[in-house]
């Protein structure tokens, strides 16, 4: 069946059928490829991963007892540079996630201009469960196993759902004593001590919140006089809350996976401790008002930003959406249904590859540091990020005008056509 970049009854009949996250991600390429004149083998080609290494992680648990884990490594393509992207330690993760994931960073790294292609991987297991001590056994054996397809040269992890600069400094220590060297950039996210950059923890967030400040300067609206919504309240949610209230807007509700919280006048969003600094905290804030995390979808707010897990936004709560535009902070927030509400609802939507991609442009500043051995100022990153967001940001622009389609479209336009170009400029070999 055919997608039709005008809209559609083909794209909704298309979602209703399979909404995985690989479904969704390879119809985005195809829609955007409709705009370009690609060769269609680097479609075909694009469509699938180069490699996916899945893996058995066997550890030894507290008890004495051992716990056999399945991981993957998902990498989809290199023509720009070595594979990048996160590991997430999460029950829900399998291999089709990896891949679409490692789809999407392709894209993220490439509408950013960064030298580096698209990866993903994971554990599927439970963190929370596990202690301390079985954690670090876990990220270290999990190393080993994928130790042969990962380097700084080749693929570099970084932290994502359910991981955190500990994890990566465990993957750091266990590459570099196999490798009889310490190497700082086979991974990006580790703690500044060992070579971990400075702002890397809060640059997700803060990128989400550069491009909403971006688009509602496009719409011709005062920050100031905006009211923001954001669902999640982990690293990404806080920091994006945290800088749009320094610079003036009204954050009225935030959540996490207990509810959401809410108040008319503003929250405080520094007095509220992110996932990360106490978990749940959010439910425990006074206020006001207390809503369901569907509740805070369908607020009358200016700005709704999904900052937690993927496919919130369906075909169900896209129609209930009360915002005049969306931010997704989340990977994957939006199903291809609820995108199709959203275009015909003329509900502008500035997708997760360009929102959220400042996670990944600090880490390519932490690997350019590492490989360097030389260190830079927490000004220095927060200065070139904000460079790199309004380059990536006018380029999409340029495209959105150019092509009178969808942000998301624009965003895929600007990263396919590189990719592509790339992929044309070095040809198949043999
Ligand atoms: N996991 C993050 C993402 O989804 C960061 C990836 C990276 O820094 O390599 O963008």
């Amino acid at each position: 069946m055919s997608t039709d970049s005008s809209g559609t009854h083909d794209d909704r009949q298309e979602a209703s059928d399979d909404e995985s996250a690989v479904a969704i991600a390879r119809r985005q390429l195809l829609r955007a490829a409709k705009h370009l004149d690609i060769d269609s083998s680097v479609i075909e080609r694009l469509k699938h991963p180069k490699k996916v290494q899945e893996v058995t992680v066997p550890v030894e648990q507290d008890d004495g007892t051992v716990e056999v884990y399945t991981g993957y490594r998902a990498q989809h393509d290199s023509v720009r540079g070595p594979y990048k992207g996160g590991l997430r330690f999460q029950p829900e993760v399998t291999r089709d996630e990896c891949v679409a994931l490692a789809m999407w960073m392709t894209w993220k790294c490439a509408v950013m201009d960064l030298p580096f292609g698209g990866a993903k991987g994971g554990i599927a297991v439970d963190p929370k469960a596990l202690s301390d001590e079985e954690r670090e056994r876990l990220s270290r054996r999990f190393t080993e196993e994928i130790r042969h397809v990962i380097g700084p040269t080749r693929d570099i992890p970084a932290p994502d759902m359910g991981t955190d600069p500990q994890t990566m400094a465990w993957i750091m220590d266990a590459y570099s004593m196999q490798e009889g060297e310490t190497i700082p950039g086979v991974v990006t996210g580790k703690p500044p001590v060992i070579g971990g950059s400075k702002g890397r923890e809060g640059a997700p967030g803060r990128s989400v919140a550069i491009v909403t400040r971006e688009v509602l300067d496009y719409y011709d609206r005062d920050l100031t006089e905006t009211t923001v919504a954001i669902q999640g309240y982990g690293s990404v949610g806080a920091n994006a809350a945290r800088l749009l209230d320094d610079w003036g807007a009204t954050i009225v509700s935030v959540s996490d996976v207990s509810g959401a919280i809410y108040d008319p006048d503003g929250l405080d969003p520094r007095s509220i401790p992110s996932h990360d600094e106490e978990p749940e905290a959010v439910a425990r804030h006074e206020v006001p008002e207390t809503l369901s995390n569907r509740e805070l979808l369908a607020l009358d707010v200016d700005v709704l930003i999904p900052a937690a897990v993927g496919n919130v936004l369906t075909d169900e709560t896209a129609p209930e959406v009360q915002a005049d535009i969306v931010v997704e902070g989340a990977n994957g927030p939006t199903t291809t249904a609820a995108a199709e509400v959203f275009r015909e609802r003329s509900i502008p939507v500035v997708p997760d590859i360009l929102a959220n991609a400042g996670g990944v442009t600090v880490s390519y500043f932490e690997w350019l540091q590492d490989i360097n051995r030389r260190y830079w100022s927490l000004q220095r990153v927060n200065d070139e990020l904000e460079s790199e967001m309004l380059d990536a940001w006018n380029d999409v622009c340029a495209e959105f005008e150019n092509h009178d389609v969808t942000w998301r479209d624009a965003t895929y336009i600007v990263a396919l056509s590189r990719v592509a170009d790339a992929h044309d400029a070095r040809g198949l070999w043999p």
